[in-house]
């Protein structure tokens, strides 16, 4: 292993020393090669990332995989109280896990709290929930009293856990750590653009006592380590986007390995005439606008009834105008940039396509370089049409296109015709409809009168995509046993099931017909 030489830039207000702190840690894999980290507040570089190569991530399969047994053999008492202390660390580190996190990303620091919320809440959650999720089950079995039945859970063995920028704190964690709580090891793989807050996340861990070989890390870049990656690992959780996703999947779908994949969104928000327009327009606000779009849950399509359009759509575009926007570490932001260049490339040309395809825009629409070199302003478009990027394609970005509808059925539909099916939004005066109606969206999740907070915060319910916006669950029960296999044990004990010796088969299937009507009038089984 050898340690990099000049991998964080020194500039006001970054703690360099830090940086490399964290890319010196054992767990690291690095190898030679180094990538460039750019800091979106001013475009300049901001860390040496050395990269792991093939052979680092073998290392860290291997490393993890001698370590993982022992890991599943520790009481889920001593998990808990491990998992329940890195819930205090963090909340205790926020300033600097939180400074981290603005430096990599140039989100807000409100969005950056909003991850940290999320991870102490999944931290919080599984420490207390896994016992009761891992403890044997025992079903009636087959003869019931003869038929002694239990299924036990083990753990998959190593997850390779690959995590896209966005949310870089939360998204490195939110399923290490049911993984971690079910008695796996976890080979995570952040973004190359955010490795240190996932750094940052891991050593939290390892110094809440996770073992440092049951919690490693390689750095790079995803196509270069992916395939590896997939290939070592015995389930893969996978964040990001729907093509890589499902090239992902089919992998494992070859080497039947289980697999999560959390992708992409294309998601409608639904204003109907009973809403309050002023309460609307500010969840509106963050529904499209939180972590400057770049959120897989956050709205990129409006549907606003008749009734309420313009009372709400006056409200809306004044609450945009006066977003305050500063590219600095702290507070004092209520929008913030986008990652990078590519980011600000790819909503650009959206925005400009549907511009020279005769969409209208309402607010926004253009870089705002005298903000920051990544910011792009909140845009909001009306008269998307088929054929433009932004009337299907996920943006990813901080651009919503705004319908008016005459009816709640119209609305329904257009929200229902997406290949995508992540998350929704219902805004409504009556709550009682408001359910109504989400039920007939084809959405892992809906949100009635709010954005995506109340039902992703809510860790007990499950959280994920229908369509090309997943497979599987994080969160709820599923989001810890996904990483378990299933083993029943029987134990059989008096009578079998081959026929007595000297007995007839035609007696001894008469016997058996018997006994299930008797089974069938007992109710038992
Ligand atoms: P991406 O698919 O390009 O990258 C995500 C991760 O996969 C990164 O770590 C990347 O390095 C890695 N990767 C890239 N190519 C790979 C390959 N061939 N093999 C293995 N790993 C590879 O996605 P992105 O652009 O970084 O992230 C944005 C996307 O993620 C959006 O579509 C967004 O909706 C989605 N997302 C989904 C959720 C969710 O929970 N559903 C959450 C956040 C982001």
């Amino acid at each position: 292993m050898t340690a990099p030489t000049v991998p964080a830039i020194a500039r006001p207000g970054f703690d360099a020393e830090l940086a490399e702190a964290l890319l010196a840690l054992p767990v690291v894999h690095p190898g030679a090669e180094r990538l460039t980290a750019i800091a979106p507040f001013d475009g300049q570089p901001l860390v040496e990332v050395p990269c792991s190569t093939v052979a680092d991530v073998d290392l860290a399969f291997d490393t993890a995989a001698q370590a993982q047994g022992r890991w599943a053999q520790t009481d889920v008492a001593e998990r808990r109280r491990i998992m329940l202390r890195f819930h205090d660390l963090l909340l205790t580190h926020r300033d600097e896990c939180l400074d981290l996190i603005q430096w990599e990303t140039g989100k807000t620091r409100m969005d950056a709290m909003k991850e940290l919320l999320g991870v102490c809440t999944i931290a919080r959650h599984y420490a207390r929930v896994a016992r009761r999720m891992l403890e044997p089950q025992r079903p009636l079995g087959l003869l019931p009293l003869l038929t002694r039945v239990s299924v036990e859970r083990h753990p998959v063995g190593v997850v390779a856990d690959i995590a896209p920028w966005n949310y870089p704190l939360f998204l490195a964690l939110a399923d290490a750590i049911p993984a971690l709580m079910a008695g796996n090891a976890v080979v995570l793989k952040p973004d190359h653009q955010t490795s240190l807050t996932a750094l940052y996340a891991v050593d939290l861990m390892h110094r809440a006592g996770i073992p440092r070989r049951v919690l490693q890390v390689v750095l790079g870049y995803g196509p270069q380590l992916g395939p590896e990656l997939v290939e070592r690992a015995d389930y893969v959780m996978f964040t990001g986007s729907s093509t890589v996703g499902s090239r992902i999947a089919g992998r494992c779908g070859e080497r039947l390995i289980g697999c999560s994949m959390e992708l992409g969104g294309k998601n409608p928000m639904i204003v109907l005439e009973d809403a309050n327009p002023s309460a609307a327009a500010e969840v509106a606000i963050r529904a499209c606008f939180d972590n400057a779009g770049q959120l897989c849950v956050a709205m990129e399509r409006l549907y606003v009834m008749d009734g309420i359009h313009d009372a709400f759509m006056e409200r809306f575009l004044s609450r945009i105008r006066n977003l305050r926007m500063r590219a600095e570490v702290g507070w004092a932001a209520d929008y913030g940039s986008l990652i990078g260049a590519e980011q600000l490339a790819r909503t650009t040309a959206a925005v400009a396509d549907a511009v020279e395809h005769g969409a209208e825009v309402l607010v926004g629409g253009r870089p705002l370089p005298e903000i920051g070199p990544f910011y792009y302003a909140p845009t909001v478009l009306t008269g998307a049409t088929e054929g433009m990027a932004v009337h299907r394609e996920e943006t990813f970005g901080p651009v919503v296109t705004v319908q008016r509808v005459d009816s709640e059925e119209q609305a329904l539909a257009l929200a229902n015709d997406s290949v995508y099916g992540l998350n929704a939004s219902v805004l409504t005066g009556d709550d009682r409809r408001g359910a109504a109606l989400a039920r007939r969206i084809r959405t892992g999740s809906v949100n009635v009168n709010e954005a995506y907070e109340a039902t992703f915060g809510s860790t007990r319910a499950p959280m994920g995509g229908m369509g090309r916006s997943g497979v599987g669950r994080r969160n709820g029960a599923h989001g810890l046993t996904r990483f378990t296999e299933e083993q029943t044990i029987a134990v059989q004990r008096g009578i079998g099931f081959g026929t007595p010796f000297g007995m007839e088969h035609d007696d001894w299937s008469e016997l058996l017909v018997r006994g299930f009507r008797g089974l069938r009038r007992s109710g038992l089984a």
